[in-house]
Formats: structure tokens, sequence, C-alpha cells
């Protein structure tokens, strides 16, 4: 996984001391000397990582950070801290100002890779996710969620898995008040938990017994119901190689004991921030799915995504039968508006979508095509095939009275225009002629079916 990495250091040696690391496992690398450089090349080059140097003159690095992140055009790229003291109130700080992690110089060069894979993994599905996100921002629905620093974290939920029954109380003590904790000792309890309740972090102890603390991780790693949940790693100092497997497994994030609380407190949070912002990122795109697909007032599919989807099913040559279009337009419809008002036109308008998707079968798909006009598509079927359907259809929107909110009950027939397709068939030739078999139904007297054959 190659990456652009951004390194800020007001002092040269120390960027050329990291810039030769990091190129010598194929990373790209660009650097600033100070903070408004820093975030001017944070724009502009677009980094997907940054190393960032706390004791800088002028603006700090905590500064940098705030305003990285503040700024939706950088708010999601992973900043790393590097400081010079293992002082954990710079922890603390750099936390708050929304840093991703800390390095302490010198920096260690194993724990550096380690965290540097494990943000860019996260990165890069956010870069994803992002990016589903801008093709679907062209439909101009809902604005796109941006990353915060403030969340409601005493609603957040937390699954402690620890099995030191000293370390559970300590543990529970340290956030007590600061979020909903479960506790558990048992890893297996943890992941069937975890599979029923969405936590916002699990945090896991290293020295588990049952299974082991690494062992879990990967289980929960490997279980679809999980696979998101951030997983924070409790280690003792000397756990340097199995941390750094656990961060290869993808744990999010780690403390070392002696944990000191407001670290441990802070990091939570920066869990439960990049939690949030993932399910904000990932709602956001089903939504503005389904929002490019459907139509808001019948929750039908859309014309556009019917014809594409029309398209799809002409070019599969696996079809046996082709596929059978019914177009379905209301009779006098205009005089339902005129009479009874628009709205009760409305309320008709989604009770016929409502009675088209319960009279057709699984596999036929729904749409409406304009503003009083659906269709039908029935793939693998055949035009005697979509008889019984247009009937069934016919009968189910016209045979008996729909109640409105505001003008009562009425009868509202329509009109169909059926045919199957050939194997010249293009989405609009076939949509023409169940078009004009439509047009033929209206002058023949309207409430009926017309079958074009193909
Ligand atoms: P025909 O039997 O020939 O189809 O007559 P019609 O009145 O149904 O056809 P026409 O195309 O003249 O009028 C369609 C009407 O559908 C006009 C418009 O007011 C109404 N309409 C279109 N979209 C909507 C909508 O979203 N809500 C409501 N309430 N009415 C709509
Ligand atoms: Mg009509
Ligand atoms: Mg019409």
């Amino acid at each position: 996984m190659t990456a652009r990495i951004l390194v800020v250091d007001d002092i040269r040696t120390n960027i050329k001391v990291l810039e030769a690391k990091l190129t010598s496992e194929y990373y790209e690398v660009i650097s600033a000397s100070n903070g408004p450089e820093a975030l001017e090349a944070a724009v502009i080059q677009k980094p997907d990582l940054i190393l960032l140097d706390v004791m800088m003159p002028g603006m700090d690095g905590f500064e940098v950070c705030r305003r990285l992140k503040a700024n939706p055009d950088t708010a999601h790229v992973p900043v790393i801290m590097v400081t010079a003291l293992g002082d954990p109130e710079d922890r603390v700080q750099g936390l708050s100002a929304g840093a991703d992690d800390f390095l302490t110089k010198p920096v260690d060069d194993t724990a550096m890779f380690a965290r540097v894979r494990s943000l860019l993994r996260v990165k890069l599905m956010l870069d994803e996710l992002r990016m589903r996100e801008r093709t679907s921002a062209s439909l101009g629905v809902i604005s796109p969620p941006v990353p915060s620093l403030h969340e409601d974290y005493a609603a957040a939920q937390i699954l402690l898995v620890e099995d030191n029954p000293r370390d559970q109380v300590r543990l529970q003590r340290m956030i007590e008040g600061q979020f909903r904790t479960e506790m558990t000792a048992d890893g297996m309890d943890a992941l069937n938990r975890a599979r029923q309740t969405e936590y916002d972090s699990v945090v896991v102890s290293l020295s588990l017994q049952n299974p082991d603390g690494l062992r879990l991780c990967s289980q929960f790693r490997t279980t679809e119901e999980t696979r998101n949940v951030p997983i924070l790693l409790l280690v003792g100092p000397d756990d340097q190689k199995q941390l750094v497997k656990g961060l290869e497994i993808g744990v999010t994030d780690y403390v070392v004991r002696p944990i000191d609380r407001n670290e441990f407190i802070a990091r939570l949070r920066a869990q439960v921030r990049r939690k949030r912002y993932q399910d904000r990122l990932r709602l956001h795109y089903q939504q503005s799915m389904e929002m490019a697909v459907t139509d808001p007032l019948t929750g039908l599919y859309n014309r556009r995504y019917m014809a594409s989807h029309l398209a799809t099913l002409l070019a599969q040559s696996a079809s046996q039968h082709g596929t059978s279009v019914a177009i379905i337009d209301l009779d006098h419809f205009k005089q339902v508006n005129d009479t009874h008002g628009h709205p009760a036109g409305d309320d008709v308008l989604r009770e016929v979508g409502n009675r088209i998707v319960r009279n057709i079968r699984g596999i036929d798909m729904a749409c409406r095509y304009g503003g009083e006009e659906f269709v039908v598509l029935m793939p693998d079927t055949n035009l005697e095939a979509s008889e019984v359907v247009a009937n069934r259809l016919l009968n189910a929107i016209g045979g008996k009275p729909m109640q409105t909110r505001s003008a009562g009950e009425m009868t509202v027939t329509c009109s169909i225009g059926c045919t199957a397709s050939l194997e010249t068939d293009t989405a609009d030739t076939l949509l023409k002629r169940a078009d004009d078999a439509l047009y033929e139904a209206k002058h023949g007297g309207r409430n009926r079916i017309v079958y074009r054959p193909s």
C-alpha cells in the first residue's frame, strides 16, 4: 500500500531522517517546516497521512492539528503527532486537538511503520466512502457529513474485555460516567455481544487467556458483523512485538500499561469520533443512493434507474423469454386533481404505487415513469405470461375505490400498453412499442390493456 506522507518539522535533519526511513518503504514523502506551510501543503498536495512535530516556533503542532481537523478538506487525513516528551499531558492535549496517534522521538521504526500502515488502512476505507459520496453529491440531496470533535460521548457504548478481576475494577472506575460501559471476562461472550450490539469501541486486554487477546481481535475482524468496530488494545510496556502483530491484524489503537486515565479517555473519544464519522458517511451514502434511484412520492424506482436496469436486462442473453414491459397510465387523472385537489391526487398516486407493488412478482420491477404513468419490467417473461400480470394490475388499480385523506374514496381506472422484447430491441424501441400500445388503449376507450406483439 503506497501513500503520500507529509512530514512537518522545523528542524531540517528530523525531516531528512524520517524521509529516508519512509522512502525506503516506498512511501512518497513531502515536507513542510512550519505550521502555515503544513496547512497549505495539506490542502494542495492532499497527503494520505501527516507526521506532525509538536514543538515548532510560531504555530505549534497542536494548533496545526486543530486547524487541519476543523477544515472539511483535511479533517479526514490521519495525523500522527511526534513529540519529544513522553508526557501523557501532551498526548491528551493532542488527542483533544483531534490527533490520531503519537510517536515519541527518537522514532522507533517498528512502531512508526505499524502505526502508519494501520492509519492508512482506515484512511483508505474513508476515501472509498468519500469517493462514493462525491458520486452521489452531484445529485445534490443532503449535505455530506464532516468529522466532528464534539460527539455525545456519554451515550457511546464501550465493551471492556478483561479477565483480571483487579484490572476490571480499575478500568471501570477510570471511565465511569464518561461512556456507557459493559464488561466481560470471556472472549466468546464479547464476540457474541458485539454481533448484537453496535459498540463504539471494544477494549481488549492483550493478556486475555481465553482466547488470547490477539486471537480475539482477529476473530472480531473476520466476523461480518464486527468487522468495522474500533478495537483498542491494552498492552504492557514489553509487548511491542505483539502490538505490531495486533496493528497488522487491524487493531485500531492501543494504550500502554500502566494506563493513564486521561489518555485512555481521550483515545476512546477519538475512536468514538471516527466510528460516528464512518457511520454517518455510510448512512449518508445509502440515503443518497436511495434518493438517486427512487421516486420520493411513491417510493418506486425512478425513470432513470428503470431505464438503466432495462438496458442491463436486454443485454443479458441468458434470458430465455426476453423481457416484457407494461406502461400503465391513469385515466382522466387531470380531473382527479381538478375535482379533488392535488393532495388527493398525490394520495391516489401513492396508493396506485402500493397496488402495483403488491400485484407483481418478486422478479418484476415497478417504477414511476412520469406524473401519472408507471412502468413494470418483467424479466424472462414472454407476452403470454405478461398478460397474467397486466390483467391483475388492471383489476388491482381500477377494481376497487381508493382512500384519500382529503377527499374520501374514489375509483380511478388505468390503461395499459404491453409488449415483449425482440433480440434487436433497445430500451428505447421497447418502451416506444409499449407506449404505442398504451395510446391505442386510450383511444379504444380506456380502462383496458392492449398487447403489441413483438
Ligand atoms: P388520460 O386518460 O388521457 O391519460 O388523461 P389524463 O388526464 O390522465 O392525462 P393528462 O396527461 O392530460 O394529465 C395528467 C395529469 O396528471 C396532469 C397532472 O395534473 C397530473 N399529475 C402529474 N403528476 C402529478 C403529481 O405528482 N401529483 C398529482 N397530484 N398530479 C399529477
Ligand atoms: Mg393519464
Ligand atoms: Mg399521461
